[in-house]
């Protein structure tokens, strides 16, 4: 029997939040940001099921470009890291790829690389989140070495930011870097990318010719609070397994390593074949839901490299082989990720290679 663990993808929910990510980006185009291997789910089983739909993808870096060209993906492809190297920006001219500069350091590798053919190349603000960009007083002299490099598309140079803190309606950073972006670029011919996946869903103000959902796409919530603008997400990956034993402990007996939860009662406890190492994470705690036959369920004890346990005393007619969803359409992988004191970003990214993809 082949083990049951794999995460279903669901095809038609990524194209549906594609879609609901485009309509919210109005006049602007939406680049699926399909980074650290499409945020687990597969980043050319991604970028193939939006290819008909996307103006283009966004990657972090350079090898993730080659991974989706060398599968045959066409679009251009944006690099959220940009290149450092001449050698990095003739590559990115040679496959189209779109390089998003963020320090002088990068603006000199374009001005050196012997360019032949055009390149795309957009600037980066740092309007607060103090990660990457340029800052206030060095971006006007990058901006004009650009527009003068004879090989860079100069039509209508892009101009993006990314925000600290757009999950969180209550701060209002994401308004201060707005403006600041705008006044940054008020007498400039440019284009603007500002809008993430919350900013996409909840700041309205945010959104410009270009926006760049990651998290969204793969159908579960940014937003740290509850809003109507996710209510049409679809989640993508249903993580699943399956039991694969079951026994009755008595009270007062313990369950896994450490003995860290005990049976407060005579309990029903069945064994699923899904670990740490197939990215479940080891840190959820005793109480973490589980979705089986139709019904909720909770982890106790700790979560082992290839297995973790279930209490199921409250289920009628529970067997060996009977299927237990971790996340996905009944579970929501935010949910899962609270109760291991993480978000489902890192849930969804750190998925191994060990779980086998299913596109359903
Ligand atoms: N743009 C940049 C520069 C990013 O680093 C990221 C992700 O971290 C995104 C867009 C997509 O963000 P999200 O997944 O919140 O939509």
């Amino acid at each position: 029997m082949a083990r049951p663990t794999k995460a279903l993808l669901d095809i038609s929910a990524l194209r549906h939040n594609y879609r609901y990510a485009q309509r919210l980006s109005d006049k602007g185009r939406a680049i699926p940001i399909i980074k650290a291997n499409a945020y687990g789910h597969g980043a050319v089983a991604v970028a193939s099921a939006l290819a008909d739909l996307a103006p283009a993808f966004g990657v972090a870096c350079i090898e993730e470009a080659l991974e989706l060209r060398n599968a045959g993906i066409n679009q251009p492809i944006l690099l959220l890291e940009g290149a450092f190297t001449a050698d990095e920006v003739m590559t990115a001219s040679e496959q189209n790829f779109w390089l998003m500069s963020s320090c002088r350091q990068q603006i000199d590798a374009i001005v050196a690389a012997p360019l032949k053919q055009e390149l795309t190349v957009w600037l980066k603000a740092d309007t607060g989140m103090h990660r990457l960009g340029l800052a206030a007083n060095e971006f006007a002299t990058c901006y004009e070495r650009l527009i003068h490099c004879p090989f860079v598309a100069n039509d209508a140079i892009v101009v993006a930011t990314h925000f600290s803190s757009a999950d969180d309606l209550s701060d209002n950073t994401t308004e201060l870097q707005i403006a600041h972006l705008l006044e940054l670029t008020q007498d400039l011919n440019v284009e603007l990318s500002m809008a993430n996946s919350p900013a996409l869903l909840a700041w309205p103000e945010a959104r410009g010719q270009w926006n760049r959902p990651g998290f969204m796409l793969y159908g579960n919530s940014p937003l740290m609070t509850e809003h109507d603008a996710v209510l049409p997400l679809k989640p993508v990956m249903t993580l699943r397994s399956a039991i694969i034993a079951l026994r009755e402990v008595d009270r007062g007996e313990s369950v896994g390593y450490g003995r860290t939860w005990v049976a407060p009662k005579r309990s029903k406890i069945a064994t699923v074949a899904i670990g740490y190492g197939d990215g479940y994470p080891r840190h959820a705690i005793s109480g973490t839901p589980v979705w089986i036959k139709d019904q909720r369920a909770e982890l106790v004890g700790r979560v082992s490299m290839d297995m973790l346990s279930i209490d199921v005393s409250h289920i009628e007619n529970v067997a060996i082989g009977d299927e237990v969803e971790l996340w996905g359409t009944n579970i929501c992988v935010n949910e899962v990720a609270s109760y291991a004191g993480t978000i489902g970003y890192e849930l969804l990214a750190r998925m191994p290679m060990r779980t086998p993809r299913i596109v359903v």
